[in-house]
């Protein structure tokens, strides 16, 4: 009888491992080191590797495990990926690819982290959604969109890319963003755009109790919630563009609730709230019932989404 599941995570630095049981409760975990070389055949036997060790130590074997799914940190679509830079694939289907490396009776599936994660987190709500859309704050802003129960991975791999939404004039950011380009809500939202902006308003006033330190976006929100004008000017910011792409999102998808993830969400209330009143001052329509949630399963969020996206599969 096959019982079991693993959910992947593979990340820049380190490749998360989860085992489950069939009823998703979740047995244990291992972390490995993402190897730095040799990406195309180091991954696949590195997350191989982790399977066989937790399989041991629980008296598994193959024959055991329904199938294994995989997060990855770039577009997919549908096991093909064109290029993946941090990871250096270039096209590859990693589903087929992988399947070289377990016994053909395991099922495979590769995904986006971010849609994953939606996934995950649509699990632990208390109410079943079937319309999902998630965003993930963390060095990056990823999207996840779940419609009808299904993930939106779009016609080759781009879609839910939220963090890339041109929402800002190119000319207000003075850097490129990890696309390549400017003017994308990550280079507002995400760690980078919120560091550098808190340091030019840290300039425009210099009484801010962040001067002169070396400070973290979470620094930068704590100082905002004591007031801070620096901080405060930041925070309002990344919350203003968010709740704006959210607008846009909803007069197109309209979800039935939006999840807000990421490092950057232990924030917590004060983020999810300053984004919620902002999001409802723009909805149009009756977008403004949209419900809001705060992600739950922090970093287990990829293993958990991937284990599922198998056992719905
Ligand atoms: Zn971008």
């Amino acid at each position: 009888m096959r019982n079991f599941l693993y959910g992947v995570d593979v990340g820049g630095t380190a490749i998360k491992i989860g085992l489950f049981s069939c009823a998703m409760q979740h047995i244990e975990k291992l972390e490995l080191e993402t190897p730095t070389e040799e990406h195309e055949t180091k991954i696949f036997e590195t997350i191989t590797q982790g399977i066989r060790i937790l399989n041991e130590k629980n008296g598994l074997t193959f024959d055991d495990i329904v199938g294994i799914g995989v997060a990855v940190p770039c577009p997919i679509k549908n096991g093909y990926v064109e290029r993946c830079p941090n990871l250096d694939w270039y096209k590859i289907n990693l589903n087929e690819n992988f399947k070289k490396w377990v016994p053909k009776e395991v099922k495979v599936r590769f995904a986006n982290d971010a849609n994953i994660a939606a996934l995950g987190e649509r699990s632990m709500l208390y109410e079943s959604y079937e319309d999902v859309v998630m965003v993930t704050l963390g060095t990056g802003v990823g999207g996840g969109v779940i419609i009808g129960g299904e993930m939106v991975e779009g016609a080759r791999g781009s879609g839910g890319e939220i963090g890339h939404m041109l929402i800002v004039d190119p000319s207000e950011v003075d850097f490129d963003c990890g696309c390549g380009s400017r003017g994308c809500l990550e280079q507002i939202a995400g760690t980078r755009g919120i560091l550098s902006y808190a340091q030019k308003m840290i300039e425009k006033y210099p009484d801010s109790i962040l001067i002169g330190k070396k400070f973290t976006v979470k620094d930068v929100f704590d100082a905002a919630k004591a007031n801070d004008k620096a901080a405060s000017a930041t925070f309002e910011r990344v919350t203003e563009y968010l709740a704006r792409a959210l607008a846009i999102i909803a007069v197109i998808i309209e979800p039935e609730i939006f999840i807000i993830g990421g490092g950057v969400s232990k924030a917590g209330d004060f983020l999810l709230q300053s984004i919620e009143k902002k999001y409802k001052e723009k909805a149009r329509f009756d977008t403004d019932k949209i419900r809001f949630a705060l992600a739950v399963t922090g970093n287990n969020a990829g293993i958990i989404g991937a284990a599922l996206m198998i056992k719905e599969s």
